[in-house]
């Protein structure tokens, strides 16, 4: 299972993409992200609502 992540998904114009097999490993980069590029802090429940989960 590989878990994708799309911050345009979040009402954000940014070509942010992430992916990786391991949630908390994704969660963490997104937050990052989310604090770096936007100013903005993510609760890990919000980062998980727009976390997409595929087979791979
Ligand atoms: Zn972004």
């Amino acid at each position: 299972m590989v878990h994708q992540f799309s911050c345009r998904d979040t009402g954000h114009d940014c070509d942010f993409f992430l992916e990786s097999g391991d949630i908390d490993e994704l969660v963490h980069h997104v937050q990052d992200h989310a604090e770096r590029k936007h100013d903005r802090e993510l609760s890990r429940a919000d980062v998980e609502d727009h976390v997409t989960e595929v087979q791979g």
